[in-house]
């Protein structure tokens, strides 16, 4: 992966879906680095839990952030920078629990960011408790006698919110997850891409997926309607067929073109950042 790998001592579990991920991403930046994109215009923010981890893989700029907290650092660094093709990684409790507010304020906001979910419906790093996506009845730490909740879904919710990009892929599917990466980073505007990763420790749905997921053909992810069908088509806890792909595509204005940033040149940025650090205005 041309430099891309560190030396980091990878602790995920042996089977952990997150390496698909990992891989599929390193994948992308790689091609988008062949194609001239500098690395150093590329930025990964992580929250907190297993799939955080993913910025000491990758050898990029990176921020590792609080729990549920992806989104504010991202939005800041987007808007000082437009020019950083920006790229967080969250987990399902730290998205869709904690950061919640966040997400649908950046949907709402339509930043130029993308944010991949390591979806895998349990908070795996503190050993097990359910998370708003674990199904109905899920058994855990916190549930010994399975949750009481039903699933959120995160895709209904994000397309009423706002978003303009939305995909779903599983951590089986390593070829697809790549096309739904690319295109999710270069389009312009909030790209979400769900993924169905499976923590074998905790939540082992691998068979659960592998016998139900199929891939979008013939769908038009520019229809609002047609995407809001295929959304609700499964709601992570029936036991229905479960669709991959791009679900919805939309053209808007950004978020951060709405700010008059300065185009600071490096020398002058440098200049700042360290009479900042000395104390001085
Ligand atoms: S606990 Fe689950 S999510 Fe975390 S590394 Fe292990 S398999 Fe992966």
């Amino acid at each position: 992966m041309k430099g891309l790998d560190t030396k980091a001592v990878n602790t995920w579990c042996l089977g952990c879906g997150n390496f698909s991920i990992l891989n599929a991403m390193k994948s992308v930046l790689a091609s988008f680095v062949d194609e001239g994109l500098p690395v150093e215009n590329v930025v990964l923010v992580s929250g907190i839990g297993c799939h955080a981890k993913i910025v000491d893989y990758v050898n990029v700029n990176s921020f590792y952030s609080l729990h549920g907290r992806v989104i504010p650092p991202a939005t800041g660094i987007k808007i000082a920078n437009p020019a950083l093709k920006v790229i967080g990684h969250s987990g399902d409790g730290d998205a869709y629990g904690e950061g919640l507010e966040h997400l649908i304020f950046a949907a709402k906001r339509n930043v130029d960011m993308t944010v991949i979910i390591h979806n895998n419906r349990v908070y795996g790093l503190t050993t097990g408790q359910y998370t708003p996506t674990s199904p109905y009845g899920y058994k855990g730490r916190s549930t010994p006698s399975g949750a009481k909740e039903m699933p959120i879904n995160p895709m209904d919710l994000l397309l009423a919110s706002g978003a303009t990009f939305l995909a779903r892929g599983t951590s089986h599917g390593i070829e697809l997850l790549k096309k739904i990466f690319r295109e999710a980073i270069l389009h312009k505007g909030f790209s979400l891409v769900d993924v169905l990763q499976v923590c074998v420790t905790y939540c082992n749905l691998y068979e659960y997926y592998d016998k139900r997921v199929y891939e979008l053909s013939g769908h038009n992810p520019y229809d609002y309607a047609s995407a809001e069908a295929k959304i609700r088509e499964w709601d992570y806890n029936k036991d229905g067929k479960i669709a991959l792909g791009v679900f919805y595509k939309k053209e808007a204005p950004v978020f951060e073109d709405s700010f008059n940033v300065k185009k600071m040149p490096i020398d002058e940025r440098r200049r700042k950042v360290e009479a900042t650090v000395k104390g001085r205005p």
